[in-house]
Protein backbone atom coordinates (compact mmCIF):
# COMPACT_ATOMS: atom_id res chain seq x y z
CA UNK A 1 0.00 0.00 0.00
CA UNK A 2 2.85 2.74 0.80
CA UNK A 3 4.76 1.60 -1.72
CA UNK A 4 2.91 3.76 -3.81
CA UNK A 5 1.89 7.36 -4.13
CA UNK A 6 1.06 9.64 -0.95
CA UNK A 7 0.37 12.97 -1.18
CA UNK A 8 -1.24 15.62 0.68
CA UNK A 9 -4.84 16.64 -0.51
CA UNK A 10 -5.68 19.41 1.59
CA UNK A 11 -5.95 20.79 5.33
CA UNK A 12 -9.85 21.15 6.80
CA UNK A 13 -11.01 23.80 9.43
CA UNK A 14 -14.94 23.04 8.93
CA UNK A 15 -16.89 19.87 7.94
CA UNK A 16 -18.06 21.43 4.77
CA UNK A 17 -14.45 21.05 3.75
CA UNK A 18 -14.11 17.16 4.17
CA UNK A 19 -13.20 15.34 1.12
CA UNK A 20 -15.71 12.78 -0.09
CA UNK A 21 -16.33 10.23 2.14
CA UNK A 22 -15.45 7.87 -0.99
CA UNK A 23 -12.77 5.43 0.47
CA UNK A 24 -11.67 4.44 3.88
CA UNK A 25 -9.70 6.44 6.09
CA UNK A 26 -7.56 6.07 9.18
CA UNK A 27 -6.92 8.70 11.54
CA UNK A 28 -3.57 9.70 13.75
CA UNK A 29 -4.09 11.76 16.93
CA UNK A 30 -1.68 12.60 19.81
CA UNK A 31 -0.51 15.31 21.80
CA UNK A 32 1.86 18.13 20.70
CA UNK A 33 5.13 17.07 20.65
CA UNK A 34 4.19 13.39 20.99
CA UNK A 35 5.89 12.26 17.38
CA UNK A 36 3.03 12.38 15.13
CA UNK A 37 4.80 14.32 12.31
CA UNK A 38 7.65 11.83 12.58
CA UNK A 39 5.74 8.53 12.90
CA UNK A 40 3.04 9.65 9.80
CA UNK A 41 6.45 10.28 7.70
CA UNK A 42 8.10 7.09 8.86
CA UNK A 43 4.81 5.54 7.55
CA UNK A 44 4.18 6.76 4.27
CA UNK A 45 8.05 6.40 3.68
CA UNK A 46 8.38 10.66 2.51
CA UNK A 47 10.58 12.52 4.70
CA UNK A 48 8.19 15.35 5.08
CA UNK A 49 4.41 15.06 4.13
CA UNK A 50 3.18 15.67 7.57
CA UNK A 51 4.57 19.65 8.26
CA UNK A 52 5.61 19.90 11.41
CA UNK A 53 3.04 20.28 13.95
CA UNK A 54 3.54 23.44 15.21
CA UNK A 55 3.86 25.18 11.58
CA UNK A 56 2.17 28.41 12.81
CA UNK A 57 -1.32 28.63 11.04
CA UNK A 58 -1.67 25.00 10.14
CA UNK A 59 -1.79 23.43 13.81
CA UNK A 60 -5.86 23.36 13.71
CA UNK A 61 -6.39 21.82 10.68
CA UNK A 62 -6.96 18.37 9.63
CA UNK A 63 -4.66 17.31 7.11
CA UNK A 64 -5.93 14.85 4.79
CA UNK A 65 -3.18 12.69 2.75
CA UNK A 66 -4.39 10.15 -0.01
CA UNK A 67 -2.65 6.94 -0.10
CA UNK A 68 -3.27 5.07 -3.70
CA UNK A 69 -6.39 6.61 -3.84
CA UNK A 70 -7.36 3.58 -1.71
CA UNK A 71 -7.57 5.05 1.71
CA UNK A 72 -7.24 8.38 3.12
CA UNK A 73 -4.54 9.38 5.97
CA UNK A 74 -5.78 11.89 8.37
CA UNK A 75 -3.66 13.93 10.65
CA UNK A 76 -5.63 15.29 13.35
CA UNK A 77 -4.36 18.64 15.42
CA UNK A 78 -1.97 17.81 18.35
CA UNK A 79 -3.88 18.48 21.32
CA UNK A 80 -3.25 19.04 24.81
CA UNK A 81 -1.37 22.93 24.02
CA UNK A 82 -0.67 24.40 27.30
CA UNK A 83 -1.41 27.68 26.31
CA UNK A 84 -3.75 27.60 24.15
CA UNK A 85 -6.71 30.31 23.80
CA UNK A 86 -9.98 28.49 24.87
CA UNK A 87 -11.58 29.60 21.48
CA UNK A 88 -8.99 28.11 20.30
CA UNK A 89 -9.68 25.27 22.15
CA UNK A 90 -13.18 25.13 21.84
CA UNK A 91 -13.99 25.48 18.21
CA UNK A 92 -11.18 22.57 17.52
CA UNK A 93 -13.31 20.48 19.95
CA UNK A 94 -16.51 21.30 17.87
CA UNK A 95 -14.37 20.33 14.68
CA UNK A 96 -13.09 17.37 16.26
CA UNK A 97 -16.98 16.00 17.58
CA UNK A 98 -17.82 16.88 14.05
CA UNK A 99 -15.75 14.94 12.18
CA UNK A 100 -15.36 12.01 14.38
CA UNK A 101 -19.30 11.49 14.62
CA UNK A 102 -20.20 12.11 10.87
CA UNK A 103 -17.30 10.10 9.04
CA UNK A 104 -18.47 6.72 7.98
CA UNK A 105 -15.68 5.71 6.46
CA UNK A 106 -12.97 6.57 9.22
CA UNK A 107 -12.48 2.76 10.28
CA UNK A 108 -9.64 3.24 12.92
CA UNK A 109 -7.74 6.20 15.17
CA UNK A 110 -4.54 5.31 16.06
CA UNK A 111 -3.99 7.77 19.45
CA UNK A 112 -0.22 7.83 19.97
CA UNK A 113 1.12 7.76 23.46
CA UNK A 114 4.72 8.74 24.25
CA UNK A 115 6.69 5.86 25.77
CA UNK A 116 7.94 8.27 28.47
CA UNK A 117 4.60 8.76 30.09
CA UNK A 118 1.87 6.26 29.21
CA UNK A 119 -1.32 7.48 28.51
CA UNK A 120 -2.21 10.92 30.28
CA UNK A 121 -5.78 12.66 31.34
CA UNK A 122 -5.47 14.41 27.80
CA UNK A 123 -5.45 11.06 26.09
CA UNK A 124 -8.20 9.84 28.31
CA UNK A 125 -10.07 12.52 27.16
CA UNK A 126 -9.85 11.92 23.40
CA UNK A 127 -10.42 8.34 24.33
CA UNK A 128 -13.71 9.14 26.31
CA UNK A 129 -14.96 10.83 22.81
CA UNK A 130 -14.20 7.99 20.33
CA UNK A 131 -15.79 5.90 22.66
CA UNK A 132 -18.94 8.13 22.21
CA UNK A 133 -18.43 8.38 18.97
CA UNK A 134 -18.38 4.61 18.42
CA UNK A 135 -14.91 4.94 16.47
CA UNK A 136 -12.54 2.17 16.90
CA UNK A 137 -9.12 3.15 18.16
CA UNK A 138 -5.84 1.67 19.06
CA UNK A 139 -2.70 3.02 21.09
CA UNK A 140 0.65 3.68 19.46
CA UNK A 141 3.37 3.95 21.58
CA UNK A 142 5.61 6.56 20.19
CA UNK A 143 9.96 7.00 20.46
CA UNK A 144 10.46 3.82 22.24
CA UNK A 145 14.25 4.11 21.63
CA UNK A 146 14.34 6.84 24.39
CA UNK A 147 12.73 4.67 27.29
CA UNK A 148 14.64 1.97 29.08
CA UNK A 149 12.92 -1.34 29.09
CA UNK A 150 11.50 -1.54 32.75
CA UNK A 151 10.07 2.93 31.77
CA UNK A 152 8.45 0.80 28.78
CA UNK A 153 6.99 -1.59 30.79
CA UNK A 154 5.62 1.03 32.96
CA UNK A 155 3.82 3.26 30.42
CA UNK A 156 2.43 0.19 28.84
CA UNK A 157 0.80 -0.76 32.30
CA UNK A 158 -0.83 2.59 32.81
CA UNK A 159 -2.13 2.37 29.05
CA UNK A 160 -3.30 -0.45 29.04
CA UNK A 161 -5.15 0.41 32.42
CA UNK A 162 -6.25 3.48 30.69
CA UNK A 163 -7.65 1.12 27.67
CA UNK A 164 -9.93 -1.23 30.02
CA UNK A 165 -11.87 2.25 31.11
CA UNK A 166 -12.72 3.02 27.00
CA UNK A 167 -14.92 0.26 25.27
CA UNK A 168 -13.63 1.77 21.79
CA UNK A 169 -10.21 0.80 22.20
CA UNK A 170 -8.52 -2.34 20.31
CA UNK A 171 -6.28 -4.24 22.53
CA UNK A 172 -3.25 -4.42 21.64
CA UNK A 173 -0.56 -1.45 21.71
CA UNK A 174 2.13 -0.96 18.83
CA UNK A 175 5.27 0.08 19.85
CA UNK A 176 7.05 2.46 17.57
CA UNK A 177 10.23 4.37 17.09
CA UNK A 178 10.32 6.59 14.46
CA UNK A 179 14.15 7.40 14.55
CA UNK A 180 14.68 3.91 14.65
CA UNK A 181 11.99 2.30 12.41
CA UNK A 182 10.57 -0.47 15.28
CA UNK A 183 7.29 -1.36 14.37
CA UNK A 184 6.71 1.32 11.35
CA UNK A 185 6.61 -1.79 9.16
CA UNK A 186 3.73 -3.57 11.81
CA UNK A 187 1.76 -0.02 11.84
CA UNK A 188 1.77 -0.68 7.77
CA UNK A 189 0.59 -3.81 7.77
CA UNK A 190 -2.00 -2.85 10.24
CA UNK A 191 -3.45 0.07 8.09
CA UNK A 192 -3.41 -2.51 5.02
CA UNK A 193 -4.94 -5.12 6.48
CA UNK A 194 -7.85 -2.70 7.31
CA UNK A 195 -11.09 -2.60 5.26
P1 LIG B 1 4.39 16.13 16.69
O1 LIG B 1 4.29 17.50 17.33
O2 LIG B 1 3.56 15.15 17.43
O3 LIG B 1 4.13 16.13 15.22
O4 LIG B 1 5.89 15.64 16.97
P2 LIG B 1 7.16 15.59 15.99
O5 LIG B 1 7.06 14.48 15.03
O6 LIG B 1 7.39 16.96 15.44
O7 LIG B 1 8.29 15.20 17.05
C1 LIG B 1 8.51 15.95 18.22
C2 LIG B 1 9.96 15.78 18.65
O8 LIG B 1 10.20 14.41 19.01
C3 LIG B 1 10.94 16.08 17.53
O9 LIG B 1 12.08 16.70 18.11
C4 LIG B 1 11.30 14.72 16.98
O10 LIG B 1 12.59 14.68 16.41
C5 LIG B 1 11.23 13.85 18.21
N1 LIG B 1 10.86 12.47 17.87
C6 LIG B 1 9.78 12.06 17.17
N2 LIG B 1 9.75 10.71 17.06
C7 LIG B 1 10.84 10.24 17.69
C8 LIG B 1 11.37 8.92 17.93
O11 LIG B 1 10.83 7.89 17.52
N3 LIG B 1 12.52 8.86 18.67
C9 LIG B 1 13.14 9.96 19.16
N4 LIG B 1 14.26 9.79 19.88
N5 LIG B 1 12.68 11.21 18.94
C10 LIG B 1 11.55 11.36 18.22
Amino acid sequence: LFAGEVEFLKGVVAMDGLPPSDRIEVCFAGRSNVGKSSLINAVTGRKAIARASNTPGRTQEINFFTVQDALYLVDLPGYGFANAPLPVVEKWQRLLKSYLSGRPTLRRVFVLIDARHGAKAVDEEIMSLLDRSAVTFQCVMTKTDKVKASDLEKSLATTRAALTRHPAAFPEIVLTSSEKGDGISTLRAIIASID
